[in-house]
């Protein structure tokens, strides 16, 4: 991978576990805890959540994933729109509290979308938002409640996220657009 690295492996890896230990912090054991991590990247961090989380509490925590596509002209489009793919919420939401996992926050708008798609479901007691790279540009009230790493980008950046379940190694790197 090409440009300016932002996270190593290494790093990748106690950022991770930082932010598992950040929630189970936040929830203790026996909290009624839920995994949905949006494709591709958030759900492999969201299975990684998973194994920490149960290591720790001794309990299976359910997982599921959301599918959704934003179809901008480019990515400083306000009107970018949202399509839900497939939708895999194999667990009851009702009173649960949900983390949704994904890899980068940028303009709020998957989120948005994500809500609404969990919403259909049922009534959590709350949901959570926890992304490995915040990169700012938010264009919607929405903020993540755990952060990986904040990173200061300019519209025409990208952020590229490499995981080693689907790209051979774990890098964060920043590149033109
Ligand atoms: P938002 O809906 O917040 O504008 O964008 C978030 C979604 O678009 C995330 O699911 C993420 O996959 C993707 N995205 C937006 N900006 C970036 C970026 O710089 N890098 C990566 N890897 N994904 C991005
Ligand atoms: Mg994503």
């Amino acid at each position: 991978p090409r440009g300016k690295v932002l996270l190593q492996a290494e790093e990748v890896r106690r950022t991770m576990e930082r932010l598992a230990y950040e929630v189970i912090e936040r929830h203790g054991e026996g909290a009624p805890l839920a995994l949905i991590g949006i494709q591709r990247r958030g759900v492999e961090l969201a299975k990684r959540l998973k194994s920490v989380l149960e290591s720790r509490f001794g309990s299976e925590i359910p997982l599921g994933s959301l599918d959704i596509n934003l179809y901008r002209d480019d990515w400083t489009n306000m009107d970018s729109q949202p399509q839900i793919h497939r939708t895999q919420i194999p667990f009851n939401v009702d009173d649960r509290e949900i983390i949704l996992v994904d890899d980068v926050l940028f303009t709020g708008r998957t989120i948005r979308a994500a809500l609404e798609a969990i919403l259909d479901y049922g009534r959590p007691k709350r949901v959570e938002l926890l992304v490995l790279v915040d990169r700012g540009h938010r264009e919607l009230p929405i903020h993540a409640d755990y952060v990986g790493k904040k990173v200061n980008t300019s519209q025409h950046e990208k952020v590229d996220v490499f995981v080693r379940e689907q790209d051979g190694e774990d890098v964060v790197v920043l590149n033109e657009q």
